[in-house]
């Protein structure tokens, strides 16, 4: 639980499992069910025949969101309060880990055009995800305070430790995949300690639907970039970041900015880097190409352990997101998972990995 983790260990990463419901292919298909939650108990139970016997496996999270669970669950019992943290001038990373398939994008933007066309009559669709609700709570709460803000937002995708910006000007989208790959922003240092990306857009928005807008521009252009690039989007991580800062008088007249960061990741399928993806002879390519979902585990795995060194600098990723990873910054990771009996492999390895996270 993050609340032990905080007394205890002084860390504050929060692990929840989404169980999605069973899709339309597998209802006509009669699949059977694996995979069981209690989200009042916090657990998910795991069904498995093994040599003849009946085992069942139960895993414990800090929350867990069954498959009627709907996205305004999810976001107030657990995103309402990281958005606080990040409107109080604190850095936060929010992330979605799993098997393709198992609602990644789904929990992330929430389903297409509809969830993103932006809040009608102040109201979100049902269907929309955490980050234009997160949106939604960071510009109600700032246009509901007397002060002076800015909200700037960036997103970015990373395909194989390169870098690219879902938010750069139309044209680049419609490019050739080789000019495409010549557009690849480097990630340097900022002599801060900190790190940017050169070239990057860094679009300023004045209000909500604005950035809804842009989520659909980039996840467009996301879309584009898979039918060039096979499979790239289970393979390729992106990061929708929104960096706020508050300007505000102390009652003693001074002038105090508050900066907060919140990063939203939707990472790439985790079957990239299980022991399936090994043992069918991808172990390099998969090496290379998820050197940073590998990278992110040690980090939250050092953080969590307590380890003196902390391998930030080991991929790109985790260097984009060290100053929002550990200290005095909240982490959540949501693993989402399928129900169903074709994918028990995957989930008993997204369980365990989470669950290692906590
Ligand atoms: P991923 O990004 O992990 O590959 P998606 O988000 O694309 O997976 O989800 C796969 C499919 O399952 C999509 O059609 C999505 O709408 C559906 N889906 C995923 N999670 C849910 C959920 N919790 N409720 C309803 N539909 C879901
Ligand atoms: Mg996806």
């Amino acid at each position: 639980m993050s609340g032990r983790h905080e007394k205890e260990k002084g860390v504050n990463v929060q692990v929840l499992l989404r169980c999605r419901p069973f899709s339309d292919d597998e209802l006509r298909n009669n699949a059977p069910q694996v995979l069981t939650c209690n989200d009042y108990m916090r657990e998910v139970a795991v069904s498995q025949n093994i040599a003849g016997k009946h085992i069942d496996r139960v895993f414990t999270f800090d929350k867990v969101f069954g498959p009627t669970a709907q996205q305004k669950d999810l976001y107030e019992q657990a995103v309402v309060p990281i958005v606080n943290e990040v409107l109080e001038g604190f850095n936060c990373t929010i992330f979605a880990y799993g098997q393709t398939g198992t609602g990644k994008t789904y929990t992330m933007e929430g389903e297409c055009k509809k969830a993103k066309s932006g809040p009608n009559n102040g109201e979100l669709p049902l269907e929309a995800g955490v980050i234009p609700r997160a949106v939604k709570q960071i510009f109600d709460t700032l246009e509901s305070q007397n002060a002076e803000y800015s909200v700037k937002v960036t997103f970015l995708e990373l395909y194989n430790e390169e870098i690219t910006d879902l938010l750069a000007p139309e044209e680049i989208s419609r490019v050739s995949l080789e000019e495409k790959q010549k557009k690849q922003l480097p990630l340097m240092e900022d002599g801060k300690g900190g790190v940017l990306v050169r070239g990057l857009e860094e679009e300023i928005v004045t209000s909500a639907s604005e950035i809804f807008t842009l989520l659909e521009r980039g996840s467009a252009k996301r879309r584009t970039a898979e039918t060039f690039l096979n499979k790239q989007s289970s393979r390729s991580h992106s990061l929708f970041s929104i960096t706020i800062h508050i300007k505000e008088a102390t009652p003693e007249g001074e002038e105090l900015i508050k900066c907060g960061k919140l990063n939203l990741v939707d990472l790439a399928g985790s079957e990239n880097i299980s022991r399936s993806g090994a043992r069918e002879g991808r172990a390099r390519e998969a090496g290379e190409i998820n050197k940073s979902l590998l990278t992110l585990g040690r980090v939250i795995n050092a953080l969590v352990e307590h380890l003196g060194h902390i391998p930030y600098r080991d991929s790109k990723l985790t260097r984009l997101l060290r100053d929002s990873l550990g200290g005095r910054t909240k982490t959540c990771i949501i693993a989402t998972v399928s129900p169903a009996v074709h994918c028990l492999e995957e989930t008993l390895s997204t369980l365990d990995y989470a669950h290692r996270a906590k």
